[in-house]
């Protein structure tokens, strides 16, 4: 072959895997609730119309609607209905893991939860999105134990996906990489890889930053896009696909499920 042509086939090849590499790609909402206006037959229209595919999230945990194994059950069969669909597990608050049976949790494609709940050095129940169930004393000190709480999480509950990641209290979330430092950002990082955790890539608070979402891709994580919508007020995973874009995120660089309804696992 003579000199000149191998390098434009080799220019060819580098550019055109370089391209390939930048194009968009189908897009999986993970985080998807049935809220509000919001039913299975509005889902469906709008997945097809966004062309993005959709995890359906139940909430389950203590005074959720689905709080035992029976009530899981229903879900699961119910999903049977709707195999284009995953199915999700959000775990809520605590004390789900002893909740639930291993067995029961296994029947959804994948199980995720946040740090947004839980009880602090004082005993108090925080809910981080609730200004009125929020407790800061002090909000170093605040943030030392959200973080430590958080890489507890990870460590400790049997999830796939830590969603709503780094979310702030309203009180704190404008000052987000004041608080977010490189010291606490590693720490949730490093657990995360520990427990082989994806990170959730959240629409609805434009959490986390591209410098964290940076690092976790640095550090070999993997990611998912969430939206986790309060009602049918949402479209097209803006966040996400900009995040995408500016920290030249892959295909490779996400965490899909296995719809185990489509497989035959269930
Ligand atoms: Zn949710």
């Amino acid at each position: 072959m003579n000199r000149k042509l191998y390098l434009l086939l080799l220019l060819y090849f580098v550019i055109s895997t370089h391209c390939r590499r930048d194009e968009p790609f189908p897009v999986t909402d993970l985080h998807i609730h049935l809220k509000g206006n919001f039913g299975m037959e509005d889902a469906i229209a709008k997945s097809q119309a966004e062309n993005i595919s959709y995890g359906i999230a139940f909430n389950c945990g203590l005074k959720f609607p689905v709080h035992s194994d029976s009530q899981i059950d229903s879900v699961i069969t119910m999903m049977k209905d709707y195999p284009q669909f995953y199915a999700a597990m959000q775990a809520e608050g605590r004390e789900w893991v002893n909740i639930f049976s291993r067995e029961s949790i296994n029947k959804f494609d994948y199980v995720f939860t946040d740090a947004m709940t839980f009880t602090d050095a004082k005993g108090r129940r925080n809910r981080l999105w609730l200004k009125e169930e929020t407790w800061i004393d002090d909000e170093e000190e605040f943030m030392d134990y959200l973080v430590s709480t958080t890489v507890n999480i990870l460590l400790e509950e049997p999830i796939d996906i830590y969603v709503n990641p780094t979310f702030l209290p309203a009180q704190m979330a404008g000052r987000y990489n004041e608080f977010w430092t490189a010291e606490r950002t590693d720490r949730v990082i490093q657990a995360a890889r520990a427990a082989n955790i994806a990170i959730e890539i959240n629409n609805r608070y434009r959490i986390p930053s591209a410098d964290f979402i940076k690092k976790a891709k640095k550090a070999g994580l993997k990611f998912t896009v969430g939206t986790n919508n309060a009602d049918e007020n949402f479209s097209g995973a803006e966040y996400a696909l900009e995040m995408i874009k500016k920290c030249r995120l892959t295909r490779d660089d996400f965490y899909l499920p296995v719809n185990k309804r489509l497989n035959g696992q269930i």
